[in-house]
């Protein structure tokens, strides 16, 4: 795909496609909406798809691909939301439970600063109704005092929710007193299918689809850029999963406050939906790619970054994402347990990899920080 330098050749390829006047709409450069997002959801020509979603890519962004050089401080285990796709969380005074001091927070994040160069730590846990506003904001301040160059990109919309909870606080005080602590950007998970049907399903507990977009709303408003994700494959309908895509352009048309947008694919090992037989397949590696491209194609002039996270489903999908309209690599995995919970992953991912496997296929690779600024090329 990367010789696929001009549009003409692509709108011959795609003449024959299901959703060629879709496609082409896209290559125009042309905003697409709902009904747009179903057919190309719908639609089985992924590789058309792929093409397009290829060529915006290439229009934005060359044959650069970037990575961040991170880890990930999954800091507590103990949540009491029970998502039935989750195969990490212990609930309260479970053996397995843990929760990470401050000191060993900021041991970590310094050891891997000086060890491997880390410029942002990605900071996820649990919703643990144990832990005080004080704890985040000690843990960011003491992050940054020690280490003032690495990012904090921390903290779903749901955790947030849950602090404000436990402090019977607002949102925006929550948000506002995080940031003041260190808190630069927030990761998008929480959102899964932003429908409440999908969530009644899968994730009875947590936050409901409007409470999603407000807290991003208001991180946004407050100057907190964020990531938006959707994790696909469990119960949702194509349209659903559209809507979910569309819901997020709406939200982004309002604030620009999404630097990037995250599809990942629902692991179901361990979890309580593979247990109860929710679901007869999870997605596969083609769906990943259509969805990457997908959102390529939506967000075109919307979000500015597609990320071909690797996580559920490798290095090797990852590479070929970035074909498909990604332009991120996400990040190096060192230390994350969410998705080891439930062993799709098994070897750490470091910068050496990961720039292997981006020069691998012929892209050149950018280091990037939190807010998606170039730090060097490699
Ligand atoms: S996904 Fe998050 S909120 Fe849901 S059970 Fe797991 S740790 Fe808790």
């Amino acid at each position: 795909m990367l010789v696929l330098q001009n549009s003409l050749l692509v709108q011959n390829l795609i003449s024959q496609s299901d959703v060629a006047d879709i496609l082409d709409r896209a290559l125009c450069g042309q905003c697409l909406g709902l009904n747009e997002c179903i057919r190309l959801i719908k639609s089985d020509d992924s590789y058309s798809i792929g093409l397009v979603g290829s060529l915006l890519r290439q229009r934005l962004y060359g044959n650069t691909a970037t990575f961040v050089n991170n880890i990930i401080l999954n800091y507590t285990n103990v949540c009491i939301t029970y998502c039935k796709f989750c195969a990490f969380y212990r609930p309260p005074g479970h053996e397995q439970s843990y929760t990470l001091s401050l000191d060993e927070i900021v041991r970590r994040v310094t050891i891997s600063r000086d060890a491997f160069g880390i410029t942002q730590v990605l900071i996820q846990g649990g919703h643990n109704p144990n832990l005080k506003i004080e704890y985040y904001e000690e843990a960011f301040k003491a992050i940054k005092a020690k280490c003032p160059e690495v990012g904090i990109h921390g903290l779903s919309a749901s955790e947030i929710d849950m602090i404000a909870r436990v402090e019977k606080s607002s949102i925006k005080e929550i948000l506002s007193r995080l940031k003041a602590a260190g808190l630069d950007s927030l990761p998008g998970a929480g959102a899964e299918i932003l429908d409440d049907s999908v969530k009644a399903e899968i994730s009875p507990f947590k936050i409901k689809s409007h409470e999603w977009i407000r807290i991003m709303e208001l991180a946004h408003e407050i100057g907190l850029k964020s990531s938006a994700t959707m994790m696909y494959g469990t119960v949702e309908t194509e349209e659903q999963r559209a809507q979910h895509i569309m819901k997020i352009a709406k939200l982004q048309e309002k604030t620009s406050g999404f630097m990037a947008f995250i599809p990942w694919s629902f692991e179901p090992n361990k979890t309580q939906i593979q247990s109860e037989g929710l679901i007869k397949y999870p997605p596969g590696g083609l769906q990943l790619l259509k969805m990457i491209a997908i959102a390529r194609i939506i967000y075109y002039g919307l979000i500015d970054h597609i990320q071909s996270s690797w996580l559920t489903n490798g290095i090797g999908m990852a590479q070929l994402a970035l074909n498909y309209g990604a332009d991120d690599f996400g990040g190096t995995l060192i230390g994350e347990e969410v998705v080891s919970a439930t062993g799709a992953r098994s070897t750490e991912l470091t910068t050496h990899k990961i720039i292997s496997a981006i020069k691998q296929i012929g892209f050149k690779v950018a280091e990037r920080d939190n807010l998606y600024r170039t730090i060097k090329y490699y």
